[in-house]
């Protein structure tokens, strides 16, 4: 026998047993984001490696150690490692500004990160998002923020916490990165590699950092002074303030969190994430936030934007497993000819339906029957030259005999 291939590190089957819940997840998806006007939009799995490079930006993990790129006609190619910048550079290719604002789109499909595999943590691994363009006011965020609080609750899904926070904009921004690096300076040498790069290249990311030593430089008193300082201006801090009166008014209770920044470059005021405390350390299942210069950024004209993305395989593994549903009819019979045409009748009138195609025993037959499906269909020599089949019912064991064109009456 040859050797055995073995799926890749980092990836994963989702296998039969599995895929009702998936299924059940992209449907909700699909009913509570239409409810809010989003349409469906699916865009390549593929896009020049640039696309990623400016789009999520040159300072961030995914695109200085995670990105699955290859070359191919000259040309640097990479496998998405996520779908904001596909779905914004689709937005401005197919002239999407000219649409009445707010156009909304969501998504749902595999995503690439080179990441180390660990419990919540794949290679390849799935997404559902949304994105909001042209929408500059906080009612965008909020509605975005309800919106994700709906979709997990209509999975059934309530015990999460939602933190917000905002990064102000790209001007009052800058001072706080000038004051957070003045009062770091001094710990320079014991932060992490990580942290010792973001330094120069994006200092607001240092307070991202997993690692405990990291963690306790952040909670010296006078860096924790300086996290908790009001550096956004004016106009950003009342978009602040509305967005969290209409997340008040909407009854979503929130956490703020000013240690929150999220892992990608192009946020601006409102950042958010969604938590829950039965994942371990790989506890968020959304996150998202504004984006307001990254259409620009990609050559679009100036389009504020807000989205957020969910991991689906994190949101799955809360959700309690179903059993598998069961098919409606099995057909018994010693005639397969004859069950081969009525199951083909039964399917047509709309039952999942199936019979044995391997001429077993009559009672092996009704024995698989009770365990695969709600009905069995009996029909014997007797019922084949009456014209009639018996239904039994498997989970209470009536049974009872009926024309075949009646059949529809006790199913
Ligand atoms: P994390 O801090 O967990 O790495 P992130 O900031 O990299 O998350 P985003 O890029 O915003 O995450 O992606 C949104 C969501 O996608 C995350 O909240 C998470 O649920 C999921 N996700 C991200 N990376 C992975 C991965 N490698 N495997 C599984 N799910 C993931
Ligand atoms: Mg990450």
């Amino acid at each position: 026998m040859s050797e055995i291939i073995k799926v890749l590190k980092g990836t994963k089957d989702i296998l039969p047993q599995d895929v009702d819940m998936w299924q059940f997840t992209e449907k909700k998806a699909w009913e509570v984001f239409s409810k809010y006007g989003f349409k469906e939009i699916r865009t390549p799995i593929i896009e020049v490696t640039e696309l990623f490079a400016r789009g999520v930006g040159d300072t961030t993990d995914i695109v200085n150690k995670e990105m699955y790129s290859f070359e191919k006609s000259d040309r640097s190619i990479t496998l998405r490692p996520e779908n904001t910048a596909g779905v914004v550079r689709s937005y401005i290719e197919n002239g999407m500004s000219r649409l009445s604002a707010p156009v909304k789109l969501w998504y749902k499909g595999a995503m690439f990160r080179y990441e180390r595999p660990q419990a919540g943590r794949q290679r390849q691994f799935h997404q559902v998002g949304v994105e909001m363009f042209g929408i500059k006011q906080p009612a965008a965020d909020a509605e975005v923020i309800l919106m994700a609080v709906n979709f997990l609750k209509s999975l059934g899904l309530c015990d999460l916490e939602v933190e917000i926070n905002s990064l102000g904009c790209p001007k009052c921004r800058e001072e706080f990165k000038t004051k957070l690096k003045s009062v770091l300076k001094p710990y320079y040498n014991d932060l992490c590699e990580d942290c010792q790069n973001r330094y120069e290249k994006n200092p607001l990311r240092l307070l991202d950092c997993k690692v405990e030593d990291c963690k306790k430089i952040f909670e010296k008193p006078e860096v924790q002074a300086v996290i908790n300082s009001d550096f956004i201006c004016e106009e950003c801090a009342q978009h602040y303030n509305e967005l969290k009166t209409y997340l008040d008014r909407a009854n979503i209770k929130y956490v703020e969190n000013k240690l929150l920044v999220r892992g990608l470059d192009y946020y601006n005021r409102t950042v958010f994430e969604i938590k829950s405390n039965n994942l371990g350390s790989q506890n968020a299942v959304c996150g998202g936030g504004r984006y307001d210069n990254l259409v620009e950024q990609l050559g679009g004209e100036s389009t504020p934007a807000v989205g957020f993305a969910m991991g689906m395989e994190r949101l799955i593994s809360l959700l309690d497993k179903k059993e598998a549903a069961k098919l409606d009819c099995f057909i018994v019979s010693n005639n397969t000819q004859e069950a081969f045409i009525l199951a083909e009748e039964l399917r047509n009138m709309g039952y999942t339906t199936e019979m044995d195609l391997s001429n077993k025993k009559f009672t092996k037959q009704l024995e698989k029957a009770s365990k695969v499906a709600n009905y069995a269909v009996i029909l014997g020599e007797d019922e084949i030259n009456a014209g009639v089949v018996s239904v039994k019912n498997l989970s209470t064991g009536e049974q009872k005999t009926v024309k075949r064109e009646y059949i529809m009456e006790i199913l």
